[in-house]
């Protein structure tokens, strides 16, 4: 079923009209609608000014929803009785909700006008409107008497004085975590933000890692965003971008859980419009193992990293370990192309047995799970010889393809390697990184974990 965007306007002029609003906004998001954002809470004049109206409390949510307009509207009615709205005392608005916009559409039938007819002309609708979504373009219509017009623009055109109250408990609960969607959304929120920025990038599908890796940005930093796009020019031709899981509304709330503030979710031709022709080619970090496994893997991943870096303009940007080489290339081009802000990197969540949490561990049958554990157990078998003093690669790298064999369909590597540089180290003399691919049915795994030799004492050495 398509989810249409769509703006409700929020105002009351009751005693008790925080509480209207906050509940209003919990009864609207239920059963085919979700409150992807509201905007502040304003107090002003009613507009046009009607004696007796005394000043109004407005917000502007935004929503995705299943429902029609038509069954839109029904429920917004139906919150308006709940909340005790009558039409006897004509200026007495316990509540007022109102249909603002509908994706694009122009609907102008009997009890049923969107846009809203007075939308573009409100400053308590515009000022709130322009908090969650500024480059939003009102379609032109004969209700509205207008031209299409971009929402923060109207609401520069001036009005009455406003002042701004707080969030109700329900926005103040992180239930507007903010979705921008294009670049200029982004841009805008970015331009807002007061403090450091922490940005964790991600292709949705969201798992306890990325929630470990979000709840550490939001600890970190004042601010913490993150970005959801499956990036379609890291996938091969014969890999699974259409299959890729999409998990929006989980993955929302999950980070709104774990303390994000806003997501981006751009579409492809946000980030790769018409004309798009620049790649990052990344050498060095990026040419052995998952770089000559997937040739252009790296060069989708540096790209959209760079641009989403260049979109974000992030203090800290978090990476998990679970993705070393991506971690090591990332670094790298950070480096020679003077990328400012600094890479956290986060550590590789994993089951109870081992297995290191992967968006596409969702593809295993029960069998294949079983197997699956055999990776990290092969990783583990490499640091514990290591820890016996076993230092050459050779001989650790035999040691975990035994302990692969019969479990996995196929070995892609298996190897010891400077997780700077990626570059094969024959010697253990520190520590090194343990990495390895396999496959088991149709799932690559990917797995990587410290070794190091045995720690002598001053005395021994
Ligand atoms: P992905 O959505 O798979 O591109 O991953 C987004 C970010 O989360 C990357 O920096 C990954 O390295 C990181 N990540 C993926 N799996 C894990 C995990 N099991 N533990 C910690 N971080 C992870």
């Amino acid at each position: 079923m398509t989810t249409a965007r769509a703006f409700i306007g929020l105002g009351s002029n009751a005693a008790d009209r925080d509480q209207q609003t906050g509940r209003a906004l919990a009864a609207l998001d239920r059963d085919g609608v979700r409150v992807a954002g509201a905007g502040g809470l304003v107090l002003g004049p009613y507009e046009p000014l009607t004696p007796g109206a005394g000043d109004v409390l407005n917000t502007v949510a935004e929503v995705r929803t299943t429902l029609a307009p038509p069954a839109l509207l029904e429920r917004l009615q139906a919150i308006e009785r709940d909340a005790g709205r009558t039409r006897d005392e004509p200026h007495q608005r316990a509540l007022d909700l109102d249909l603002l916009a509908y994706e694009d559409r122009v609907i102008d039938e009997p009890g049923l006008r969107v846009p809203h007819p007075r939308c573009t002309q409100r400053r308590f609708v515009l000022d709130p409107w322009s908090d969650v979504a500024p480059t939003f373009v009102v379609p032109a219509s004969e209700a509205t008497g207008r031209a299409a017009t971009v929402v923060e623009h109207a609401a520069s055109q001036g009005g009455p004085a406003l002042t701004r109250h707080a969030l109700p408990d329900f926005a103040e609960r992180g239930k507007g975590i903010r979705i921008l969607r294009t670049r200029d959304d982004l841009g805008h929120w970015r331009a807002t933000q007061e403090g450091t920025v922490g940005v964790l990038m991600t292709m949705g599908a969201l798992h306890a890692g990325h929630a470990a890796n979000m709840q550490r940005a939001a600890a970190e930093c004042d601010v913490a965003l993150a970005t959801l796009f499956v990036n379609p020019l890291q996938f091969g031709a014969d890999e699974d971008l259409d299959r890729y899981p999409r998990t929006f509304d989980d993955d929302c709330a999950l980070l709104l859980e774990h303390g994000a503030t806003a997501v981006y979710a751009p579409e492809p031709s946000d980030l790769y419009p018409e004309g798009f022709a620049t790649y990052v080619d990344p050498g060095g970090a990026a040419q052995g193992y998952e770089g000559a496994e997937r040739p252009d893997h790296f060069r989708g991943v540096a790209t959209v990293v760079l641009k989403l870096w260049q979109r974000t303009r992030p203090d800290r940007v978090y990476f998990g370990r679970k993705d070393a080489q991506q971690v090591a290339v990332v670094t790298q081009m950070a480096r020679d192309l003077d990328l400012e802000g600094d890479i956290v990197v986060c550590p590789t969540i994993r089951e109870p047995d081992g297995l290191a949490l992967s968006s596409r561990n969702r593809y295993f049958d029960n069998g294949e799970r079983a197997r699956a554990r055999a990776l990290s157990a092969a990783l583990a078998v490499m640091g514990a010889h290591a820890a016996d003093g076993v230092t050459t690669a050779a001989t650790l790298e035999a040691a975990a393809r035994a302990h692969l064999t019969g479990s996995v369909d196929a070995i892609d590597y298996v190897a010891v390697v400077d997780a700077d540089t990626m570059t094969p180290v024959a010697e253990l003399t520190g520590p090194a990184l343990a990495v390895a691919a396999a496959r088991i049915g149709s799932v690559r795994l990917l797995d990587n974990l410290w070794i190091a030799p045995p720690v002598r004492s001053a005395v021994e050495a």
